[in-house]
């Protein structure tokens, strides 16, 4: 069975399994052990190892990483994080699981859609318990910055690395700078088995408490039943199932092996991008060309000139020349479920970047021939004049 019946010649992200993935999964399957066992725990050390710190744990998906770290970080009802609105929702709906409320924080600018420290700053209030931060599209935030704000006024920094497995900043991995960092394995990010995440700190009890919340908080989990090893256990936390299970991590474990080649192809495909938009008028893509070699390039943004142009131009881009595209990101704080919660915020920066943002095609497998093609469809898109 191929893929899924896009209409698009050139669809936004495109996965491919290989044989030897398959088979690791397949054996997974074979081995009739199917949930959390040892393929998870071979998983996390690898994940750990590659990004050098001292814990990797797996769980369900980004959005549970999010969750359990936000625990970890001992946020509740009454506590404040303060989050980017530019991301996409999870990051405030974990704080909301926890009971506590997002304040949401602008970003730098349409130049650099991550979270500014200054903005930041002026929303610390005695509530505030935490600061998430997101890498937006692999390209590392402010970490060094922001980490420097969270320690001055006692906060522990999340990060939501979700877009940006094995991105770094001054040689440091993404997801290491703060208390934990959080990763998605969903289907279309860098590493992807469908639905799976990762939480990974260096403090050791933080990592024990994610561990516990993430089976129930029993003392003993089915495997080490499975094997012998404990014939009950006690339950000493109110915790959920946000396991990971075998067949999954087994993927995860292999397709880990090929992130970085994947990663390479990505940013050498980010530069050539930015090489044929510079001649195109009317568009902008955000962020230095320097920062590409620190970025898991998961995405590629680029910028309008003019939001009014936006509609119409993904609409050409679909019809005319069968590109997909998409947009990331509509803003949380105007979401519905969070104007209805804490009122009308106004970040004026974030809905300027977020207005005039279009997210083109990128794979590590796209060819050159496609890219000029996707670049070719913009600056056609861009030549119509607008209609009202
Ligand atoms: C994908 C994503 C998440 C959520 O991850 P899931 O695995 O889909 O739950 C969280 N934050 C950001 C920025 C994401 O892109």
């Amino acid at each position: 069975m191929s893929v899924t019946g896009t209409p698009f010649e050139i669809p936004l992200s495109d996965v491919r399994v290989a044989e030897d993935e398959i088979a690791a999964a397949a054996d997974a399957l074979r081995s009739g052990w199917l949930t959390m066992g040892p393929r998870t725990a071979a998983f996390e050390e690898a994940f750990a190892q590659r990004l050098g710190c001292r814990h990797a744990i797996a769980v369900a998906n980004g959005t549970a990483a999010l969750h359990l770290a936000y625990l970890a970080a001992g946020i509740g009802p009454g506590d404040e994080v303060i989050v980017p609105s530019y991301t996409f929702v999870a990051t405030a709906a974990a704080v909301v699981a926890c009971g506590a409320a997002p304040v949401f924080a602008d970003v730098l600018g349409a130049h650099d859609p991550s979270l500014d420290p200054d903005d930041v700053a002026t929303r610390i209030t005695p509530r505030t318990r935490a600061v998430a931060v997101v890498h937006f599209a692999g390209y590392p935030a402010p970490v060094d910055r922001l980490r420097a704000l969270c320690d001055e006024h006692g906060l522990a920094l999340i990060e939501d690395a979700a877009h940006a497995p094995v991105a770094t900043l001054h040689g440091r991995a993404l997801g290491t700078w703060g208390l934990a960092g959080c990763f998605s394995l969903f289907s279309n990010k860098v590493l992807s088995v469908g639905e799976g995440g990762v939480v990974v700190t260096d403090d050791d009890d933080a990592a024990q408490r994610i561990r516990l919340l993430r089976s129930h908080a029993m003392t003993t989990g089915t495997f080490d039943r499975h094997l012998g090893r404990a014939l009950s256990y006690d339950v000493v936390d109110v915790g959920f199932n946000y396991r990971l299970d075998e067949p999954r991590a087994a993927l995860a474990l292999a397709r880990m092996a090929k992130v970085d080649a994947d990663v390479a192809r990505r940013r050498v495909l980010t530069r050539r991008y930015r090489d044929l938009l510079a001649g195109v008028d009317g568009i902008g893509v955000p962020y230095e060309d320097a920062a590409i070699d620190d970025s898991s390039c998961y995405v590629m943004p680029v910028m309008l000139d003019d939001a009014d142009r936006r509609d119409a131009l993904c609409v050409t881009l679909r019809e005319r020349h069968g590109v997909q595209t998409s947009i990331l990101y509509p803003p949380a704080h105007r979401f519905t479920a969070y104007v209805q919660r804490q009122g009308a915020t106004s970040l004026p920066r974030t809905e300027d970047a977020a207005a005039r943002e279009v997210t083109i095609p990128l794979y590590g497998h796209l060819t050159a021939e496609q890219q000029e093609r996707v670049v070719g469809a913009l600056a056609d898109a861009l030549k119509r004049p607008v209609t009202a």
